[in-house]
């Protein structure tokens, strides 16, 4: 063999070395580019909501047919759920507006322990680790409730107990409990409605209101307590239901929007008519979960937006 074909033999054989160099990085660059894409895929979506929301307070009412189930983000990324819906379709819910890998609630509120409020949480229980939980300690027998208790006892999950309107921050929110203003707990209450644990969110200039099922004779005692119950946001009472939401009180909270969490076709007749009209006439924006599904609302700590 000559040395002009010797040297062309090795320079091809660099040229296929390099090739297949450069073909294996290549190679591993597309593999670990569709990993990186199946990894954005996946986590993407939630990674980047939960960004953005940075620094807002976020509020759903979660869709779990007739019940309520609010879920709050705090601007410093702490959560809050507030009741639970019937059932254990508030996990599925749940996993629709957390990362799938945030196992952790920080408060659970129940604002009483009737099944459409308390139904969900041994779920909930079940799923996530819970920081503390928010009551009122009433005295109700049914195995829901029940078993809630159990579950606290068992994971040994602090409990706070509203029996007197009092203030708490969470980071640059203010947390005012409003009601009940006297100790309930271990108490037999025949009107469980009216031992709704009341909370008002205060974010900048924005405000949100929860009401639980408490009925006009609670909102009466708030009312003629001079409490400053302005909200941006109302989550109405009682699921629209005509017992709640008087034209006193909806005077005195003067939202901008209302949310009914309630079930499609409910047999209760949720929300009444007459409750619907009283917000149409107050120019109120009402978003409910029967016709919308899930409901989000935004605060910047200037504005709430949708
Ligand atoms: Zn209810």
């Amino acid at each position: 063999m000559d040395q002009e074909k010797q040297s062309a033999i090795v320079s091809g054989m660099r040229w296929v070395s390099t090739w297949a160099r450069q073909r294996k990085t290549h190679t591993m660059l597309i593999i670990v580019g569709c990993m990186l894409l199946l990894t954005l895929a996946t986590l993407g979506y939630d990674g980047v909501r939960v960004l953005r929301d940075r620094g807002k307070l976020v509020v759903y009412s979660l869709d779990v047919g007739q019940g309520d189930a609010l879920f709050v983000r705090f601007p410093n990324a702490t959560t809050m759920l507030i009741d639970s819906g019937p059932d254990g379709s508030v996990v599925e819910q749940l996993g629709s507006v957390l990362p799938f890998w945030e196992r952790h609630i920080d408060t659970i509120v129940l604002t009483h322990p009737q099944a459409d409020h308390v139904g969900g949480l041994p779920s909930v229980f079940e799923r996530y680790s819970i920081g503390r939980v928010v009551m009122t300690g009433v005295l109700h027998t049914t195995p829901e409730y029940l078993e809630l208790l159990q579950q606290i006892r068992d994971t040994r999950t602090p409990t706070t107990i509203v029996d007197h309107p009092f203030v708490e921050t969470v980071g640059s929110v203010r947390l005012e409990y409003l009601w009940p203003r006297t100790s309930i707990a271990k108490r037999s209450v025949p009107e469980l409605n009216n031992t709704s644990i009341i909370l008002r969110m205060v974010y900048g200039d924005t405000s949100f209101l929860f009401t639980g099922d408490a009925e006009s004779v609670v909102e009466d005692a708030l009312f003629a307590s001079r409490q400053k119950l302005e909200a941006t946001v109302l989550k109405i009472g009682h699921h629209g239901s005509d017992t709640s939401t008087s034209q006193a009180f909806l005077d005195a909270v003067h939202p901008e929007f209302a949310m009914i969490s309630v079930g499609r076709k409910n047999k209760f007749g949720h929300p009444s008519r007459r409750i619907l009209r009283r917000l149409a006439r107050a120019g109120v924006e009402v978003h409910r979960t029967d016709k919308e599904g899930r409901i989000r609302f935004v605060s910047d700590g200037t504005r709430v937006t949708q």
